[in-house]
């Protein structure tokens, strides 16, 4: 769960002495700043009379992010804000050694490479962070200089403004390939970094490679790195290589996982609480819905199961049940609704590993009103990993806390492995035979999630 500092200005004084005073401009926010994958953009160099043009830059390139894939799909999941700090000089210092009278020290030379800038005051970097935008994913440090420059690791980029001139186009793809840095931890594929990465591994095999799920789709493969041939990646015409080109299929995906690490797709749900629920009417129906937060276009997938039999009103996020069709008072009812995502970009039926959002509702007939009784409501934000599995499978449930079994089941519907936990079970599976077997999860004697899973 993310939270933010919202407050649009920010004081901190003592004995009423103004120390300093930052604000935040909200740039881009769906979630109202709540919730959400935060990108932070820092001024650097920009003199007080500049800042209307700094807001400038970061909508030109606020504008520029979201045109691409996958961002512009998940625009709904992420924010953007500026924090806007007037610098007594312009621009930044050439050499570490030569800092200049800006706000975060930022010199280009750093490591001796002349186009590589990154700050030198890193408490001031902090400092304005933890008082502005604490819970931010990444941070754009903008400077106010057009000189070709720029960098990224960490969650940090430090990008000087060059977009004026000759490598415009550039200084508008640097920003999209470094997000896949800093919010995917994707490697450069121009060159091998020797760490095992979404998109970089030392596995040539095709059928073991991580990515093998793709193998064969958009050219994607295994290649070598010239200057390192024991190390592949994934694709020869990747943004993660060569700028102007898009993000593969690898990277792509990468991302969309690092976005729903972050950011879940059930925003809240209704009835949300014990309470009970009126049909008005015998002949009337009762109303479940989900307060979705949906990609554009929408993929995400709703299955609703009343008493584990799937209802009409699948893929959607509201679902009515006929009063009268619920049996006699007293019987408890179990309403599941799982929400997963099935973008095209990811391969949903064998994906190196599913999220999947889920709420339980257990709900009987009141004696005597057209009404019904929520006994309770959970959500659970489940994890499967890794698809297909082979040694180990294991199952993560975090956000409700409340205990569980998991099963895993043959498909005559025998357990053949079983665990109960409050947030993650794992299987040994190594000598179990290849083929389809399905996990169950059951609480209160009810199973709540049930999915095909491949060996
Ligand atoms: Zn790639």
């Amino acid at each position: 769960m993310k939270r933010l500092l919202l407050s649009l200005c920010v004081l901190f004084g003592t004995l009423g002495t103004l120390r300093a005073q930052y604000s935040v401009d909200t740039i881009h926010a769906s979630l109202a700043g709540s919730e959400g994958l935060n990108v932070v953009i820092l001024s650097e160099g920009y003199i007080e009379s500049q800042l209307t043009r700094f807001k400038k830059d970061c909508d030109e390139l606020v504008d520029s992010f979201f045109r691409h894939t996958p961002w512009k799909e998940y625009k709904t999941y992420i924010n953007f804000f500026s924090v806007p700090i007037a610098s007594n000089v312009k621009g930044a210092g050439q050499t570490p050694d030569n800092p200049i009278d800006n706000v975060y020290g930022t010199c280009f030379g750093t490591s001796g490479v002349d186009r590589m800038p990154w700050p030198t005051n890193w408490t001031k970097v902090n400092s304005v962070l933890n008082r502005t935008v604490p819970d931010h994913d990444m941070v754009i440090i903008l400077i106010n200089q057009n000189k070709y420059g720029g960098g990224g690791g960490g969650g940090f980029v430090c990008l000087s403004n060059f977009k004026s001139g000759y490598w415009v186009n550039d200084y508008f793809q640097i920003i999209i390939h470094e997000a896949g840095h800093a919010l995917g931890d994707l490697a450069d594929e121009y060159w091998y970094d020797g760490r095992e990465r979404p998109n970089q591994t030392k596995v040539a095999s095709k059928e073991r490679v991580k990515w093998k799920n793709w193998i064969g789709k958009d050219k994607v493969g295994v290649y070598p790195y010239e200057e390192s041939p024991d190390w592949y990646r994934p694709h020869q015409n990747c943004l993660m290589r060569y700028l102007g080109q898009p993000y593969c299929d690898v990277c792509r995906e990468a991302l969309i996982e690092a976005i729903h690490q972050s950011v879940k797709p059930i925003l809240s749900y209704e009835p949300d609480n014990k309470k009970s629920v009126y049909a008005g009417a015998a002949d009337e129906s009762i109303t479940f819905s989900l307060n979705l937060l949906k990609p554009n276009p929408n993929s995400l997938h709703v299955n609703w199961k009343l008493d584990s039999k799937t209802m009409e009103g699948e893929h959607e996020d509201v679902l009515t049940i006929p009063f009268d069709s619920l049996e006699a008072p007293g019987r408890l009812h179990l309403l599941t609704a799982s929400v997963e995502d099935q973008s095209k970009y990811l391969l949903v039926d064998n994906h190196a590993s599913i999220h999947v959002q889920t709420v339980t509702w257990r709900f009987k007939r009141e004696e005597d009103a057209n009404a019904i009784e929520v006994v309770s409501s959970t959500k659970d934000d489940i994890t499967l990993s890794p698809l297909p599995f082979a040694d180990q499978l294991t199952v993560r449930v975090a956000e409700s806390g409340q205990p569980f079994t998991a099963q895993l089941c043959d498909l005559s519907g025998r357990v053949v492995a079983s665990g109960d936990d409050v947030a993650q079970v794992s299987f040994t599976t190594s000598s179990l035979p290849e083929g389809v077997y399905v996990v169950r999860l059951i609480r209160d004697g009810q199973v709540f999630y049930s999915r095909k899973v491949t060996k």
